[in-house]
């Protein structure tokens, strides 16, 4: 990509009161995106993306107050949520699932945000059932129109929540997405957009429960509560600047 934006420079936490620092900064300013939009910042959950980042670390943040944490690979998530079993931690899987990974997320994930498939909807059921628990979900939809991205197409998102109806052990919360990756801040909103859309379309039809949107990160939250988001997936503005380039996440991703 061309237009990749400058990257803002995110400090890099190493003690509690960096976190602390960092966490209230972010706090602030969704507060403040919030109260632009009209909307109280209580409808906006913040979720710390703490890929890459080691136990050690995480440890600083949960005693500077975080409690949910969003990691992209489900194997290093498994391993942290098992290092760190002790620890008032909420995980959330937010990356690309295979099939055959299902059975790791139902080991010990509390919600999973990237459901794009019914492959990978039944597979989950069916590891869910017998392990005679649900899982909270979002559906994720790519609004970029990127080939590169995963998500349902936004056309083909109604008719997969009407058939996610019949699968129990998954309570759809929401839509999730990930937004164009460009300075051009116009074209960013037109993918919160449509996913707010969507959103107010499966509402109509009964077929998204609460009907949240996760939608917004480091670098596009702002933009994302003020079109609606009800989950931020912030990561680098708490954690500081990953050395990981992102195209280890979103395969196709030039940044
Ligand atoms: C890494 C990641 C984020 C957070 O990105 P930051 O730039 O660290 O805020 C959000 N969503 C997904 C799916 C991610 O993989």
């Amino acid at each position: 990509m061309t237009d990749q934006p400058a990257r803002p420079q995110y400090p890099h936490a190493e003690s509690v009161e960096d976190f602390a620092l960092n966490i209230a900064d972010v706090r602030a300013r969704i507060a403040a995106a919030a109260e632009r939009a009209g909307r109280s910042a209580d409808e906006v959950r913040l979720l710390q993306v703490s890929k890459t980042v080691p136990e050690e670390r995480l440890l600083l943040a949960i005693q500077a107050g975080a409690t949910d944490l969003g990691e992209n690979k489900v194997q290093e998530a498994k391993r942290k949520a098992e290092n760190l079993a002790d620890q008032d931690v909420r995980w959330s899987v937010i990356g690309h699932l295979q099939t055959n990974k299902a059975k790791d997320v139902v080991a010990f994930a509390d919600e999973f945000q990237a459901l794009d498939s019914i492959r990978l909807a039944d597979a989950l059921d069916r590891r869910l059932q017998a392990a005679g628990r649900g899982l909270d979900v979002f559906v994720q939809v790519n609004t970029s129109a990127e080939e590169s991205k995963f998500g349902l197409e936004p056309a083909d998102t109604l008719a997969f929540l009407e058939e996610l109806r019949h699968r129990d052990s998954l309570r759809v919360q929401g839509l999730m997405t990930l937004a164009l990756f460009t300075s051009d801040t116009e074209r960013v909103r037109e993918c919160f957009r449509i996913l707010r859309d969507l959103r107010d379309q499966a509402r109509e039809r009964d077929l998204i429960g609460p009907g949240g949107l996760s939608m917004g990160m480091s670098g596009d939250f702002e933009a994302a509560i003020e079109e609606g988001a009800t989950v931020v997936r912030v990561g680098q503005a708490i954690f500081g600047a990953r050395s990981t380039p992102d195209s280890e996440y979103w395969p196709g991703f030039a940044g």
